[in-house]
């Protein structure tokens, strides 16, 4: 396995270690190698399609060993269902996945304030991260005293970058190829002032401690 592999947070890459699949795929996932770990879970971006019959489904993923975290889950003003309709399915899934210790990877737009509130109503023992985040360093400095990780990829901004906790930084490529991730990682070694081989070592500990591998 190649180094990268162990370092990417979150990706939806077939190839990857670690991929992020929705819950109607899972349905049907076929495994590309019998080490793959699989993160499944209700995009906010399908939050008008599903339908509540899936959750006999989620339970069931969520029970998989090879699934090792909720996610992504989370809210987005912007796309998808009413904001009231994503907190419920959101809710909902929280209420599969907090009692049996899986973490979760969420995609939060705007609302982390809603995140948090979540966060203090769960007080989940596992723990939970924002991927692909771009917010202010206000909102890192928030989640990061919340103990929430904070996943960084292609498009961040670096003043926020530059305030994470060593012990709490992932980076991602998400929906990019894998093979960007040395470029994210420059990047973020830039914003935060450290060496690439720094970011990509406490990196991949922060993962290894997430998903609990
Ligand atoms: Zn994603």
């Amino acid at each position: 396995m190649t180094k990268s592999k162990l370092i990417n947070f979150h990706s939806h890459n077939s190839d990857s270690r670690i991929i992020n699949i929705s819950l109607s795929a899972y349905i049907d996932y076929i495994p590309t190698n019998d080490q793959q770990l699989l993160t499944v879970g209700i995009h906010p971006w399908d939050s008008e399609n599903e339908q509540l019959a899936e959750f006999g489904h989620l339970s069931t993923a969520l029970n998989d060993k090879r699934v090792v975290a909720l996610g992504e889950v989370g809210i987005d003003p912007l796309r998808g269902a009413s904001l009231e309709r994503q907190l419920f399915l959101l809710e909902t899934q929280l209420k599969y996945a907090v009692p049996l210790g899986l973490p979760v990877v969420f995609h939060i737009v705007r609302r982390h304030d809603l995140l948090l509130e979540l966060f203090s109503k769960f007080r989940p023992s596992a723990p939970w991260a924002v991927h692909g985040f771009r917010g202010r360093p206000e909102v890192a400095n928030q989640l990061a005293s919340a103990g929430i990780y904070i996943s960084v990829g292609r498009r961040f901004n670096p003043e926020s970058v530059a305030i994470i906790p060593d012990n709490l930084l992932l980076v991602e490529t998400d929906m990019d190829d894998d093979n960007t991730l040395p470029d994210v990682i420059a990047a973020v070694a830039k914003a935060r002032g450290q060496s690439p081989d720094h970011v990509a070592k406490i990196c991949e500990a922060n993962l290894a401690r997430f998903y609990n591998l």
